[in-house]
């Protein structure tokens, strides 16, 4: 007879081991299938921030900010060995499109849901500073606010979130594809391949917890469960060889929205289908954009597009808009 788990969860990636973990300690037999390896999908390839979502204020999503920054806080707080806070610049020149006032306005708003601590403080650079800046370009430069979010090693917490999940008794198995699933009565069937043998088990709940193949994973469940319109969206970051030691800089691109990262330039496209974790496709002509914006010659002729840095994330929607949805 095939095991029966409370809760089955596909994938390994910051999802899957959070839910792992949140159904271990409320004391839930759990099993998650993995098919290639601990954060082997976005959640080793992020931007690698644990962040508010600044830009979000943008659209309006106040409650998500806020819930945001307080996860932050949590995080700050539990596991300041794998998040730190970091500091940011945002750089306007006399072309960005926000202005000064709106930035201020923004960054205020920012500091009050984040409860106005320390974390939370904001302020303009002095200009004689600038030139302390990693060789920012400073023509045309009016403005240098600073603010800071919260930076991790993103594939070290997801693999510190599924240790802790198994200390609380969860299983792991690795490597484990799931083939698909049967929605029963009281029980959904769910097969996979594992140790090169296919297999099934039982589970109260089944959480499909795999990321950019969540939509391909659920045209396995019988009888074919509603899924969202989802939509992959594929981000490329340009690696510095040098990364900038003042902090992290927030430049604003001409294509979309916002994007600059301690040691990378990000961009955002559509995605090859089925989505490809291995290959960077995406807009070198972006990346090199917003890069140019702030790089000095030494660090440009020093950057590069790296393959090991693109990734895949699902987003809920129908248009292609990478300014509205979260990262
Ligand atoms: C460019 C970019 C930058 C980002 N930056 C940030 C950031 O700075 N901060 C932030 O918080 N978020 C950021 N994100 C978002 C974040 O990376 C994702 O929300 C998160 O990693 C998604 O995690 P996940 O567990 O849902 O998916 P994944 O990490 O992709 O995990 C899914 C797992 O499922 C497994 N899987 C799939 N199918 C099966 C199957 N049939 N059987 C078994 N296993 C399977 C895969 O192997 C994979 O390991 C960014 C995203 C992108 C694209």
């Amino acid at each position: 007879m095939s095991r029966r788990w409370d809760v089955v969860i596909v994938g390994a990636g910051i999802h899957g081991a959070g839910i792992a973990q949140a159904a271990a300690a409320a004391g839930h037999t759990a099993l998650v299938l993995e098919q290639n390896a601990i954060a082997a999908g976005s959640s080793s390839r992020s931007s690698k921030l644990i962040h508010g979502g600044l830009r979000y204020l943008e659209s309006g999503q106040l409650r998500l900010v806020r819930e945001s920054l307080h996860e932050r806080k949590l995080l700050l707080r539990l596991a300041p060995e794998l998040v730190h806070l970091q500091k940011f610049f945002i750089p306007v020149y006399r072309q960005t499109r926000r202005r000064p006032w709106q930035l201020r306005t923004g960054l205020s708003l920012y500091a009050l849901l984040a409860g106005l601590d320390a974390s939370a403080h904001f302020g303009t650079l002095p200009r004689r500073q600038w030139a302390q800046l990693d060789g920012l370009a400073t023509q045309d430069l009016q403005q240098v606010f600073w603010y800071h979010d919260g930076q991790t090693d993103d594939a070290l917490l997801t693999a510190a979130v599924m240790r802790s999940a198994q200390s609380l008794g969860a299983e792991l198995a690795l490597p484990a594809q799931c083939l698909g699933a049967t929605l029963g009565a009281d029980a959904v069937r769910v097969r996979y391949r594992h140790e090169g043998a296919e297999q099934e088990c039982e589970a109260g709940v089944f959480v499909n917890a795999a990321g950019a193949w969540a939509r391909a994973l659920a045209q396995c469940i019988e009888p074919r469960p509603a899924v969202p319109a989802l939509e992959l969206v594929q981000g490329s970051h340009l690696v510095y060889e040098g990364p900038p030691q003042a902090g992290v800089y927030y430049v604003e691109s001409p294509r979309d929205s916002w994007w600059a990262r301690p040691r990378c330039a990000s961009a955002a496209t559509r995605p090859p289908s089925p989505p490809a974790h291995t290959r960077c496709t995406t807009c070198r002509r972006c990346c090199a954009i917003t890069f140019r914006a702030f790089a000095t010659p030494r660090s440009r002729s020093r950057s590069r597009v790296s393959p090991a840095c693109g990734c895949c994330r699902q987003a809920l929607g129908t248009p292609f808009t990478a300014r509205a949805k979260r990262c």
